[in-house]
């Protein structure tokens, strides 16, 4: 077993809009299976489909 590890290993996740890790968080503990964003904004901003041609 590793030692020197940090006092919490929470799970983490990569970010489907931005691509970056985000950490598990307190206000996910009963969703954390279908969090997918780091955050609110990404959730809006979702990832750009392959022919993003509206507009
Ligand atoms: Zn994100």
């Amino acid at each position: 077993m590793p030692r020197g590890v940090k006092k919490s290993h929470l799970p983490s996740r990569i970010c489907a809009t931005c691509g970056k890790p985000f950490t598990w968080r307190r206000k996910w503990a009963r969703v954390w299976d279908e969090v997918r964003y780091c955050s609110d904004r990404c959730r809006r901003e979702k990832p750009a489909a392959r022919n993003a041609s509206l507009g």
